[in-house]
């Protein structure tokens, strides 16, 4: 059994930025993630201008800043493309009055980089299988890839394992709420388009919503809503659909050139000219936790609980981890 200040269940956004800050603070961290390989979902791409603060007080708002898309306003339109109305980010009391568009994947990268320039590292391919309290903090049961079960004490344990949490199942907290009907689609596509590119566009047209948001390497994520009887689409048919909706303004584009030399070294997925690079399909739930009782952890909002529209993702992860890992809450 080994010893360990404090211990964070999951690298995604919330976890590496708490391993980020508790490093920063000189706090002995340790990061497992079970997953051996990064992934390539563009999921969680709003970073506001409030995330945006958060990020240029540690330092890392440069990173963000280049990697990303910058977006000045979300533009509504009819069906025919004609402006409904505008909201724009100007006038937010903030140093960035914009979003960043960014693939959760790139925010790991600079985050992972980040921690790294630290001191810390991820740990790849250790999975938590088992948590229980002890007097003194926390007891966690580690299963290495490669075999071989550990068991770790930590003096805190931030549980940051998204939507099917480990931790919340040990703290016996089931989510409480409702599923909306009908399914979802969400996709990260190469297309070209007349909308600009530095705006979120919403489309309302007579088969449903359409929401496009520019992703760096001329690329956009899409979301919508699908028709009573899909439950799942094919990677191939996403982008069809994404112009159905857009009517004249979309033309598929030659997929290559300089957005492939973008991916992650070996990440880069096999497809047609035209087809998706990620896409799924999914509920949208509106849920909540209970009250929570413990005393020695927390975790983000997870990561099927929350509404792509409202765009919370990396913002709901960043956010709590900032102020559960400063030493004002751990030292
Ligand atoms: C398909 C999909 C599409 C999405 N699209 C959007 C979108 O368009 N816009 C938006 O704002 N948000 C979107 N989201 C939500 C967004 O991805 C989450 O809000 C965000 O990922 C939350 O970050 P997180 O770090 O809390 O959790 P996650 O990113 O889920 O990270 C949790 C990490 O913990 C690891 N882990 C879990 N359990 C264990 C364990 N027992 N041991 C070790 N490691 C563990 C997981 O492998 C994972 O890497 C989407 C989510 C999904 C699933």
């Amino acid at each position: 059994m080994t010893q360990d200040d404090v211990l964070v269940v999951g690298a995604g956004p919330s976890g590496l930025f708490a391993a980020c800050e508790l490093a920063r603070h000189g706090i002995r961290v340790r990061l497992v993630e079970r997953e051996v390989r990064r992934h390539r979902q563009a999921r969680a791409t709003a970073i506001q201008p409030g995330t945006l603060e958060i990020l240029d007080s540690v330092g890392l708002l440069s990173p963000f800043l280049e990697s990303a898309e910058h977006v000045q306003c979300t533009r509504l339109y009819s069906a025919d493309l004609s402006e409904l109305r505008t909201a724009t980010f100007k006038g937010a009391d903030c140093r960035c009055q914009f979003l960043c568009s960014l693939p959760q994947y790139e925010t790991e990268r600079i985050l992972e980089t980040h921690l790294v320039s630290l001191g810390g590292a991820i740990e790849r391919g250790v999975t938590v299988t088992k948590l229980d309290l002890d007097s003194n903090g926390v007891l966690a049961e580690l299963m290495h890839a490669e075999g071989g079960i550990e068991t770790v004490h930590a003096d805190i344990l931030i549980g940051a394992g998204g939507a099917h949490s480990i931790t919340r199942d040990s703290m016996d907290q089931p989510f409480e709420g409702a599923t909306y009907q009908g399914h979802f689609l969400v996709a990260d596509i190469a297309m070209q388009t007349t909308l600009p590119r530095d705006e979120t566009s919403f489309v309302f047209g007579p088969d449903g919503l359409l929401l496009l948001a520019p992703l760096p390497g001329g690329r956009w994520l899409s979301f919508q809503d699908l028709e009573e009887a899909v439950e799942t689409v094919s990677a191939q048919e996403v982008v069809a659909r994404v112009e159905v909706r857009l009517g004249e303004q979309a033309r598929a584009a030659t997929i290559g050139g300089t957005w492939e030399e973008s991916y992650p070294e070996g990440l880069l997925p096999s497809r047609r000219k035209g087809s998706a690079i990620f896409s799924s399909c999914f509920l949208a739930h509106r849920s909540k936790l209970p009250l929570l009782s413990s005393v020695c952890a927390c975790w983000s909002r997870s990561a099927d609980a929350l509404r792509p529209t409202r765009s919370l993702g990396s913002n709901s992860a960043i956010r709590p981890a900032r102020s559960r890992a400063g030493p004002w809450e751990i030292a």
